[in-house]
Parts: structure tokens; sequence; C-alpha cells
């Protein structure tokens, strides 16, 4: 059997500054040694209950953070950015599907850097009249590949909303909780360490039991993004098909959820190129 696991960054325990989250920052050697540790352990854990190969989705920024050094042999590591549907590109080679350090999405209250995406860009996505954080996004995609996300680990709110009113089958490990955006509690790293090995034992439990379920959403996609600036908007409305429904909004009816999480990546590296 194969895992995959997503990772992110700003759900990751004790990451709370903006000096964590880009190579180059202060802090940011702290952010990727805490994070290759949450992968290690997953992964070990994973490889313990019978998952021979475990393909792990480097997935924050430049998708390039973790400690590649220090996971073990039987990982695989997929790195960089741009890439087809991001943040689980080649998901569809797994039997089952895990995400580390996820954050909430935009407008969460005391959720440690609340976003959806790109927060420079994205201030909400609508997927079928339903808003989405990554979590959510990222789940449809692993469901329209028939794959369940069996385990999220992250920000306590993201799992207390979104994963348990989408996926109740996941099991949620809550690895901080925010106190406001930028500040947040979290257990010893010791203490996460066990309560992720217990998680995914459960999670694979739980999974062999059929229990899990691949998180379907209906096709055609009917995407709606609101962004941070009009401009981004303007740009946005330039690819054929896309309806421009309010100064900052626009809509896109896709084929399925895998075109609709394409165009989500292009209108963001589009926003990009504007100053
Ligand atoms: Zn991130």
């Amino acid at each position: 059997m194969r895992a995959y696991v997503s990772v992110d960054m700003e759900g990751m325990p004790f990451v709370v500054s903006e000096d964590h989250l880009a190579p180059g920052r202060p802090l940011f050697e702290e952010a990727r040694r805490v994070a290759t540790a949450v992968v290690a352990c997953v992964a070990e854990e994973l490889h313990q209950r019978g998952f021979s190969e475990v393909i792990v989705a480097d997935s924050h920024g430049s998708m390039v953070n973790l400690d590649v050094e220090r996971l073990p042999e039987y990982v695989e590591v997929i790195r960089g950015f741009p890439r087809p549907v991001s943040m689980v590109a080649c998901v569809e080679e797994a039997d089952a599907v895990l995400f580390l350090g996820y954050h909430a999405k935009f407008g969460t209250e005391r959720a440690t850097f609340d976003h959806t995406y790109s927060g420079r860009v994205y201030r909400s996505v609508h997927v079928n009249g339903v808003e989405a954080s990554e979590f959510l996004l990222n789940a449809y995609v692993a469901g329209h590949y028939g794959k369940p996300v069996i385990l999220v680990a992250g920000d306590e709110r993201l799992l207390e909303e979104d994963v348990a009113a989408h996926a109740p089958w996941a099991v949620r490990v809550p690895l901080k909780r925010g106190l406001s955006r930028l500040a947040a509690r979290s257990f010893s790293l010791e203490r996460t360490r066990r309560m992720l090995r217990e998680g995914v034992s459960e999670a694979v439990r739980r999974f062999a039991a059929g229990e899990a379920r691949p998180l379907r959403v209906g096709a055609p996609v009917e995407l709606r993004a609101t962004f941070n600036s009009t401009a981004y908007a303007d740009v946005a409305s330039l690819a054929p098909g896309v309806r421009r429904v309010g100064p900052l909004t626009v809509e896109y009816s896709a084929r399925d959820i895998v075109e609709a999480y394409k165009l989500l990546e292009l209108w963001a590296l589009a926003a990009v190129a504007l100053r």
C-alpha cells in the first residue's frame, strides 16, 4: 500500500510568525525542523502499519521546505512549484491520503495565518456554492481519483469546522489552537508525536475497516473566486469562459474539480505578475 502525505506549514506547531514561513527568514530553520519531525513521525507510523511507500508532497510556498535528509528510506518527496494540482500532485497514485500542517480558510477568527490557497490573491473560493478551505479543495481532488483522506493534522479551527463537517471519517489531530492570527498554543513536540502516532494508528484502522470515504464533488464544478484586488479579477477575466460577476468576483463552469483547481493555480500565478 502507498500513502500520500501533503504538507503545509502554517498549521504546524509553534509556527506563528511570518519569519517562520519563507527560506532566508530568521525562524525558517526552526519551522522546517518542526515540520520535518512531524512528517518523519507520521511516515514511520504509516510504514509500521503496512504502508510500504509514503509519497510526501512538500506543499508550502515555494514547495521546497522539508529537511529531506531526515526522512526515512521508503519516503519519496515531491518538491517545487508550479506543478499540476499543486498541493496534491500525483495523489492518484496513493491508496490513502493525509494532510499535515493544514490551516483554516481566509476569514476564520483565531486561526493562525487563515488564508485560502494564496493569502495575497484570494478572499474566498466557492465550489458548487460551498466556501472552500485548502483542505476541502485538496480533499475534493483526492476524492475525484477515489482516494479517501484518512487524517488531517493542523489548526484546531480547521479541524472543528471544515474537516468535521465534510470528512467526519478522517482522524483529526490538533497541532495548534489559535489565540489570534499570529499567536497559538501547541503541545510539546514529544506529546504531538504521540498524538500523531495514535492518530495514524486509528486512521489506518478506519481505512482498513472501509470507514474512510473519498470526498466527491459533483461535476461540472461551479467555481467562484473573490479576489483581494479588482486587478486580479481583471486578469482572471481574460481567460475564455470566465464570467465577471462582481468587481472582485469571477465564476467559471469547470468540467471537474481538477480543471477548477488548475484554474485557481493559474489565476494566482497571473496575479503575482501584477504590482
Ligand atoms: Zn502554506
